[in-house]
C-alpha cells in the first residue's frame, strides 16, 4: 500500500516550520499564496505566467503551502502548477467560453441555493476556496469574498428547502463547504438534518487534494453525526494523493462517510490514460470511488485547458478493459447553457440488423448478441409498489422544467410517496 502514495516534501521555503503549524489547516489557509511575488520566492516564474497574474482582477490566485509543495519546481510544464498557476492563455478566447456555463444563476432560487433538477438542490456555502482552480466553472461566483452565507440568504435558502418536499438531496458546494469552521458547518448540516423530507448531504470539495489537515478524526465524528453525507472529492492527479491526503481520507471513512472522486480531464494535465488509471487505482486503494471524469466546462480561460470530446473519448476507450469497473470513472459532460450531465460512452458496436447486435471488444474480439424480440419483454409482477414513486419522481421532474419551478413534487401525493421510501 505504501508503495503507492508518497510522502510530500515541503518546498525549501517552508523547511523550519513547525510540523504543529504545518499540519493545521487553518495554518495552510492563513499561509496561502495569492500574489506574483509570493509564487516568485518558490518558482521561476515564465513571462506567460506573470502576465496571467493580470486576470487576478477576474478571477483569484489562491493556493496552500502544502499544494504549492507538491509543484516539481524543475518542470516548467508541471501539471499540478497548472491547475491553480494563471497563465497568459487565459486572456485568449478562441473556442467557446462562457461566464456562467451551466446557467446555474437562471435557476437561482436564491443568490446562494440553485434549483436545477427536480430532486437535488445546490447550496452555495461560500465562496472561499483552498485553491482557485484555473478550471473552475463557477468563476463567476467563487471567490468574490462574499464568504460563508449568512443571514437573509441562508434563512431564505433553508426555507426553500424546508417548502420544496421533493427535494431530497442537498448538495454542498460553493466556494468549498470544507473551508468553513467545524461550528459552522455542523450549524449547516443540523439545520438540513431537521427538514424531514432531506435524505441525502453531499459535501464537494477539493480540501482532501489542497489542505488533507483539513480531514481529522474529528471532522469525520460529525459528518457521522448527520449521516448519510457524502464526500466528493475532486482529486485530477495521482501525485495529488499523497500519504497526508489518503490518512486525512481513512479519518472520514472510518466514520462511514462514503467517499467519490469527481475529476476534470484537463489538456496537458491528466489527460493521458496512464496517468488515470494511475490515478483510479490509488483512489480505489484508498477506498474512494472514481466517479466522474469530466469534460471541462467552457468558462472564461480555459480554452486551453480543455480536451476535445473525440481525445477524451480516446482516453476512455483505452481505460476500458485494462481498469476494473470499480476502478474506472464515467465520462460525462455538462451540457452547455444548463441543459444537464450527458454520458459519453465509447462506441463499441460495429452493425446491427433486426434483433442481432455486432460489437468489437476493447482487444479486438468481435461478437454478435442476438435479443429475444421485444414482444417477449414482461414487467416485474411487484413493480406497483414502486411505480408511484417513479412517477411522482418524473412528474416532478417535467413540471420542474415546463414551469421552472417543481410545483408537481410539493403534491400531497409527492410528499407521501416521500414518506414512503
Ligand atoms: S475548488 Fe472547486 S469551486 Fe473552488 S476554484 Fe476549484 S473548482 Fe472552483
Amino acid at each position: 500500500m505504501k508503495s503507492l502514495f508518497k510522502n510530500q516534501d515541503r518546498h525549501p521555503q517552508w523547511q523550519g516550520t513547525p510540523a504543529a503549524d504545518w499540519r493545521d489547516w487553518r495554518w495552510q489557509m492563513r499561509h496561502s499564496l495569492k500574489t506574483l511575488e509570493q509564487f516568485s520566492r518558490l518558482y521561476n516564474m515564465s513571462d506567460e505566467e506573470t502576465l496571467g497574474f493580470s486576470v487576478h482582477e477576474q478571477f483569484q490566485v489562491r493556493t496552500t503551502p502544502y499544494y504549492a509543495s507538491l509543484v516539481n519546481v524543475a518542470d516548467p510544464e508541471d501539471p499540478i502548477r497548472k491547475i491553480f498557476m494563471p497563465h497568459a492563455a487565459e486572456l485568449v478566447s478562441a473556442y467557446q467560453e462562457m461566464e456562467d456555463p451551466l446557467a446555474e444563476e437562471i435557476n437561482a432560487k436564491t443568490p446562494r441555493l440553485i434549483h436545477r433538477y427536480a430532486d437535488r438542490v445546490l447550496f452555495l456555502v461560500t465562496d472561499v476556496c483552498g485553491v482557485y482552480c484555473r478550471f473552475c466553472t463557477r468563476k463567476h461566483f467563487t471567490g468574490s469574498n462574499e464568504a460563508m452565507v449568512s443571514g437573509k440568504d441562508y434563512e431564505t435558502s433553508l426555507e426553500y428547502i424546508r417548502q420544496h418536499p421533493g427535494i431530497r438531496e442537498v448538495l454542498l458546494s460553493g466556494g468549498d463547504p470544507l473551508t468553513v469552521s467545524n461550528t459552522q458547518l455542523e450549524k449547516v448540516l443540523k439545520d438540513l438534518r431537521d427538514i424531514e423530507h432531506v435524505e441525502i448531504i453531499r459535501i464537494g470539495s477539493r480540501m482532501p487534494v489542497v489542505n488533507p489537515m483539513r480531514l481529522t478524526p474529528e471532522l469525520g465524528r460529525i459528518l457521522r453525526k448527520y449521516a448519510p453525507v457524502f464526500l466528493m472529492s475532486h482529486f485530477s492527479h495521482p501525485r495529488e494523493l499523497t500519504t497526508d491526503a489518503v490518512q486525512g481520507l481513512a479519518h472520514l471513512i472510518d466514520c462511514g462517510i462514503p467517499v467519490f472522486n469527481q475529476m476534470v480531464l484537463l489538456n496537458g494535465v491528466n489527460n493521458h490514460p496512464a496517468l488515470i488509471q494511475a490515478l483510479s487505482r490509488r483512489l480505489l486503494y484508498a477506498r474512494v470511488k472514481p466517479y466522474y471524469m469530466f469534460q471541462c466546462d467552457p468558462s472564461k480561460g480555459t480554452d486551453h485547458l480543455r480536451t476535445s470530446v473525440d481525445h477524451s473519448l480516446e482516453i476512455q476507450r483505452e481505460l476500458w478493459g485494462h481498469l476494473s469497473g470499480l476502478a474506472m470513472p464515467s465520462l460525462a459532460l455538462d451540457l452547455p447553457g444548463g441543459g444537464g450531465k450527458v454520458g459519453l460512452v465509447p462506441n463499441f458496436e460495429t452493425g446491427s440488423s433486426e434483433n442481432r447486435r455486432s460489437f468489437r471488444g476493447f482487444d479486438g474480439v468481435e461478437a454478435d448478441y442476438i435479443s429475444p424480440p421485444m414482444s417477449l419483454m414482461k414487467v416485474p409482477s411487484d413493480v406497483m409498489v414502486y411505480e408511484k414513486e417513479w412517477f411522482n419522481l418524473k412528474n416532478a421532474k417535467t413540471a420542474f422544467h415546463s414551469s421552472g419551478l417543481p410545483e408537481a413534487a410539493e403534491t400531497g401525493a409527492s410528499a407521501e410517496a416521500a414518506s414512503t421510501l
